[in-house]
């Protein structure tokens, strides 16, 4: 682990500097690149500052990518955030800089990178940016960075609800709304869904199927989502729902991908779900955590291992 002001130390060290975050970005991802990149931008305007990646059409409200060549790489200083492992740089070529520094919340279990900070502790990984900034004092918190880490704090705790949610994450959101930012802008985009969604919800409630145990499951297939005409992003948007049922502790939502293999999305109350996750190619914090099932067998294995993690953990009384 390195202190925040060794990796201060490193980014006024390089004239070059390319951020990065996982695949599939949720706000987090790029609110903790594109924020990280604004503050950098503006304590060095002499950089050059690109932002790599997919971009993800219902997220492009909040941040665009810029088209990073080989070439950019060459003596790059590159950055990943809130990614825990290397498999998920939304990048391949994050190892052809010249050095590599990880800023993460996520469980540490891929230590890459010749620089790291991981704070498993912290609600997002851009409120680990807004701690990186208030610690070093080249960097400043402006507008301009705030908004970008309050859309990631606000998407990675389901708008302070999630457990993950501290007296300093509120601290830090309460500093952003202190300089003007544009709250009610985020709040609106982010709590807004289409009437495709809305019909998903009703869908995914009608088909959830939920254990004695408090474990649950619900299946998305192309069918549904053919015929709702959604997105797979916007598919993937209703997984917290279950979470709202009295009956639900803890939850899959499997979401069929092109080539007939699902998407599994995990989600707890209490009992830890990232070991489940690990067991199917997948990974992510103990309440909240991707995987994938090959087929509907696979799915129904997970659901089985999930009753069984759920019982576990009452019984113990946890
Ligand atoms: P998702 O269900 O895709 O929204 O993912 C839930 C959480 O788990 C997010 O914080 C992801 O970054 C993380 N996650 C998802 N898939 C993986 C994976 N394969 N490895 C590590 N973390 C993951």
């Amino acid at each position: 682990m390195n202190s925040f002001s060794e990796i201060a130390q490193s980014i006024k060290e390089y004239d070059k500097i390319i951020i990065l975050r996982h695949t599939n970005p949720d706000p987090d991802a790029l609110g903790s690149q594109r924020g990280l990149a604004n503050a950098i931008k503006e304590a060095y305007p002499e950089k050059s500052v690109l932002l790599g990646g997919n971009n993800v059409e219902g997220l492009k409200w909040l941040s665009t990518m810029d088209e990073v060549s080989d070439d950019n790489f060459k003596d790059a200083l590159v950055i990943v955030t809130d990614t825990a492992n290397t498999e998920r740089i939304d990048d391949d070529r994050y190892n052809n800089g010249k050095f590599l520094i990880k800023i993460d919340h996520h469980p540490n279990d891929d230590q890459y990178g010749d620089q790291l900070f991981v704070n498993t502790d912290a609600s997002s990984s851009s409120e680990i940016i807004a701690d990186l900034i208030a610690e070093v004092s080249d960097l400043k918190l402006t507008k301009n960075v705030a908004y970008y880490l309050y859309a990631g704090i606000v998407g990675d705790t389901g708008r302070f609800l999630y457990p993950a949610t501290t007296q300093h994450t509120m601290n830090v959101a309460g500093e952003f709304l202190a300089l003007g930012i544009d709250a009610k802008d985020i709040n609106i985009k982010m709590n807004e869904i289409t009437l495709a969604q809305a019909k998903l919800q009703g869908e995914l409630f009608n088909r959830l199927k939920i254990d004695e145990s408090g474990a649950a499951v619900a299946v998305i297939d192309q069918a549904l989502i053919d015929k709702l005409n959604i997105t797979r992003e916007q598919a993937n948007s209703v997984v917290s729902t279950p979470g709202r049922l009295h009956e639900v502790h803890a939850w899959l939502e499997a979401v069929e991908k092109d080539d007939g293999t699902f998407r599994m999305h995990l989600r707890s109350q209490g009992p830890i779900i990232n070991e489940l996750a690990k067991e199917h190619n997948g990974g992510g914090h103990p309440l909240a955590s991707g995987a994938d099932a090959k087929d509907l067998a696979e799915v129904e294995e997970m659901f089985q291992e999930l009753i069984q993690i759920v019982n576990d953990y009452y019984k113990k009384g946890e």
